[in-house]
């Protein structure tokens, strides 16, 4: 059985104050209810705040990025191990908007998702096609191009470890979500390429999140589908009480 994952993904949003503040009152609210995963991924500069903010709660730290190298000459990256030391159990990687807007690529992103799996990071890593790529009948073809390519290499164990989060760009932002039927055509296409890279119980214990415009009002109906195991929220992670609504349509 898979347990629910929630993460929400501030971007570069937030100060630091609003971000700690936003941390507590989800930890406050969140309490000691263990039942779905729960993980928030600050502005990188706002992690360790974010962390001791959320300490002794069940909330995860989450990254947004990193870099793949270990350590060096690489200005203004960050690495696996300083995402750990600052209390990260997870990063984001492959975000449509650092493969769209800052042009990462399917090969860049799988060194990033190696070195965070060596390093004992558990990936979130994103893949989505663009509207013109859905219009054009194309979603298959490249969410199975993307998963490839950002997850190339991987052991069964390793694959075991990662998340894979579902985000078609054109839901991301928008206020357009995708429909249940449209998301769990997608993940039960994912999950069949996971059965047929690995193996039957690989594809039962990888969690695959939906990402694009989840709301409270939205989120039980997607996450009552049969493939999909939570959600990575935008917009709505940024104020406790739509994302505390989020996490209570995964327990519906
Ligand atoms: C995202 O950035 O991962 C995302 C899904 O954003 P939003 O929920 O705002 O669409």
């Amino acid at each position: 059985m898979r347990r629910k994952f929630i993460a929400g993904n501030w971007k570069m949003n937030l100060s630091r104050a609003e971000s700690v503040a936003l941390a507590s009152g989800l930890a406050q609210q969140l309490g000691d209810a263990t039942d779905v995963d729960v993980a928030v991924c600050p502005p990188s500069v706002y992690l360790d705040a974010v962390h001791q903010a959320i300490s002794g709660s069940h909330i995860a730290l989450g990254a947004q990025n990193m870099y793949h190298e270990a350590a060096g000459a690489y200005t203004g990256e960050i690495s696996a191990s300083m995402l750990q030391d600052v209390g990260c159990a997870y990063v984001i990687l492959g975000h449509s908007e650092r493969r769209h807007v800052l042009g990462e690529t399917d090969a860049a992103i799988n060194l990033k998702v190696q070195a965070a799996l060596a390093a004992g990071l558990l990936p979130i890593v994103c893949v989505g096609e663009k509207l013109e790529e859905r219009e054009a009948g194309q979603t298959a073809s490249v969410v199975k191009t993307q998963f490839e390519g950002s997850l190339a290499g991987l052991t069964a164990e390793q694959m075991q470890q990662t998340v894979i989060a579902y985000e078609p760009v054109w839901a991301i932002g928008t206020g357009k979500v995708a429909s249940p039927a449209q998301a769990e055509a997608v993940h039960a296409d994912l999950r069949k390429l996971l059965e047929t890279s690995y193996n039957s119980e690989v594809a039962a214990a990888v969690r695959i999140q939906y990402g694009g415009s989840v709301k409270p009002s939205n989120a039980a109906e997607l996450l009552g589908q049969p493939n999909i195991d939570g959600a990575l929220v935008g917009g709505a992670s940024l104020k406790v009480e739509d994302f505390m609504g989020i996490i209570s349509g995964a327990r519906a």
